[in-house]
């Protein structure tokens, strides 16, 4: 009888260590790139990547060096499409402007990045001209496809091409990967909002989304499906087009300035 209390606890004792083993793959730091960009690299995010463009040498440094962290730890798989380094650079870019001034945020919750062609349907198919409503340029997976980020080449790279419109694909669904990482994708990324600008924020969001509704708002109307999508919408106009959202937007533009630390300099 004491052999069977002896070979349970041995299967639960070697399970724990299974699980541990991979808990603690999962929740480990990301390795410390070996390298950092070469001289290709930095002059094909100088002519993408506007954000990039308009650091100082400091902080340009300091971006390259979070883009090859990234580049070190994530994989990018392309479905239909072969992954060039300027697919690579400008996935690295968008995951790393909404983190810029945090200095030692890795996306724990990603491992990977697939990228196809153009856009997909709800089915992954992009053989459909598929520009009706149920058009999908990005999204962060769920269920099987936990901790991965799908995205479209195409609308990626048009996100970079036009640096003023205020869209951006890739910023977009790395803010909802930032929104994911509390736990709950709700529009309120805890990790980023000192817990008094919670109410502040969420207050905000809600006055917004009314006005989108009203017509008063050149914020993407995508952002009235819910706050999680305003949050993501709102952050591409931030990131991509500053002056003119402030204009727009100062309520906003001041408590979003706080979330991402705009003006804090933490090298
Ligand atoms: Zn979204």
């Amino acid at each position: 009888m004491h052999e069977i209390y002896a070979a349970i606890f041995l299967v639960f004792f070697f399970g724990f260590l299974i699980w541990l083993f991979f808990y603690l793959g999962k929740t480990g730091r990301w390795r410390s790139p070996e390298g950092t960009l070469s001289g290709k690299d930095r002059r094909i995010l100088f002519c993408k990547v506007r954000f990039y463009k308009d650091l100082n040498d400091e902080e340009k440094k300091h971006f390259e060096f979070k883009v090859s962290e990234f580049l070190e730890n994530v994989i990018i798989t392309g479905v239909g499409t072969k992954v060039r380094r300027t697919d690579e650079l400008l996935i690295a870019a968008s995951a790393v402007i909404p983190i810029f001034r945090f200095p030692a945020w890795q996306y724990l919750n990603l491992d990977q990045v697939i990228l196809y062609e153009k856009s997909f349907d709800e089915n992954f198919r992009t053989e459909t001209d598929n520009y009706g409503s149920d058009s999908i340029s990005g999204m962060v997976g769920d269920g099987p496809l936990n901790d991965k980020i799908l995205l479209s080449k195409a609308d990626l790279h048009r996100g970079f091409a036009n640096e003023w419109d205020g869209s951006n694909v890739g910023i977009h669904e790395f803010v909802h990967l930032i929104d994911k990482a509390d736990g709950s994708t709700d529009g309120v990324p805890e990790l980023f909002l000192e817990k008094q600008y919670v109410v502040p924020w969420i207050e905000l969001m809600q006055r917004n989304i009314e006005q989108i509704m009203n017509g008063r708002s050149d914020i993407n109307p995508y952002g009235t499906k819910n706050k999680t999508e305003f949050f993501a919408v709102a952050s591409e106009y931030f990131f991509e087009n500053p002056k003119k959202f402030k204009a727009n937007h100062p309520d906003l533009y001041e408590l979003m300035e706080k979330m991402f630390r705009i003006k804090e300099n933490p090298w």
